[in-house]
């Protein structure tokens, strides 16, 4: 089978430092829906947490580690440098009134590419915007900010790498991207149908120093396929292109590979199936502890080792 490439962003993965504050920002002023709270499957005595839209459907799921006594990171190149959401085209001033009222700090809004973009960083120091946008998708209709004005998902991420041209040619030639826009040393590029949640800008980052992993800086990025068929025939492409790809591997709520790209950010192929209705029902997503079965017998020991965890208020805690 010939591979179709990648249909958009699937989810976007950072590490930051005390979980409860990652869930006050994220779930608090962000608005957005915990959508799952599990397990790092690699490291289980520290959190997994996924936040997106009511369903987290794939293009609006945020996830983190939160390790707590991880080093601080340092962005740069060779990195996910930003990660932007979509925000309704008349939801400016309402949000522009939130991040005052809870006191970040942003920069003054600037235009790219026809759209309004608020910059400003996480508590960890993970940079992260909103962009005006018009995005026929709904946001979290339940959630602390009202169904008008909630995030609707990513907008676009933007990887700065000291060789943007490798990159591109692994988009365009294997990745199912499109070259679109260019402005200000910044190249757009669209996947699938396009528009929020569909979008890639790569920065050229030569002469910057690289990034450094830690707390504050992504760790990796995820493009959607639709299922594992398409997966299999994206990973034997990726493979036959020279990639170190991995083998599939069960990531509880999706399927994953992962290759490092050749500007050194780490990408993940992720299909859309099953999703996170796999293992609690729909109005429940987040609320309980949730572990893979090959870790239901350690759940009373992790139960002791994570920190509680709390929703903030207006987002129904059932933590
Ligand atoms: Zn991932």
């Amino acid at each position: 089978m010939r591979s179709i490439g990648t249909t958009g962003i699937h989810h976007v993965t950072a590490i930051s430092g005390d979980p409860q504050r990652n869930v006050d920002f994220q779930a608090g002023l962000l608005g957005l829906r915990m959508v799952k709270k599990t397990v790092n499957f690699d490291d289980p005595e520290t959190y997994h947490l996924y936040y997106g839209d009511g369903a987290g459907s794939p293009g609006t799921i945020m996830t983190f580690f939160p390790w707590k006594t991880a080093p601080k990171g340092r962005i740069g190149a060779g990195q996910l440098v930003t990660t932007s959401f979509s925000i309704p085209a008349d939801s400016l001033g309402y949000w522009t009134e939130r991040l005052v009222e809870g006191g970040v700090r942003f920069e003054r809004p600037r235009d790219r590419f026809g759209e309004t973009v608020l910059t400003f960083s996480d508590p960890d120091g993970l940079r992260v915007e909103l962009v005006a946008a018009h995005d026929a998708r709904d946001g979290w209709a339940d959630g602390p900010t009202s169904a008008d004005d909630s995030i609707r998902g990513f907008h676009h991420v933007t990887l700065a790498v000291e060789d943007p041209e490798r990159t591109a040619q692994l988009m365009t030639g294997t990745l199912g991207f499109r070259q679109a826009e260019e402005m200000e040393g910044r190249t757009r590029f669209v996947t699938g149908e396009g528009g929020p949640g569909n979008i890639v800008d790569l920065s050229g980052a030569a002469g910057f120093p690289r990034g450094a992993m830690g707390v504050g800086t992504v760790h990796h990025v995820a493009f959607r396929v639709p299922d594992e068929e398409a997966q299999l025939a994206l990973r034997e492409e990726v493979s036959a292109r020279g990639y170190d790809v991995t083998p599939v591997l069960d990531r509880n709520y999706f399927r994953s590979i992962y290759f490092r790209e050749p500007g050194g950010v780490l990408f993940e192929i992720a299909t859309d199936p099953p999703g996170f209705a796999v293992d609690e029902p729909p109005e429940e997503l987040g609320g309980h502890l949730k572990l893979p079965p090959w870790l239901e017998k350690r759940r009373e020991h992790l139960e002791e080792a994570l920190p509680p965890l709390h929703l903030p208020a207006g987002t129904g805690d059932r933590a």
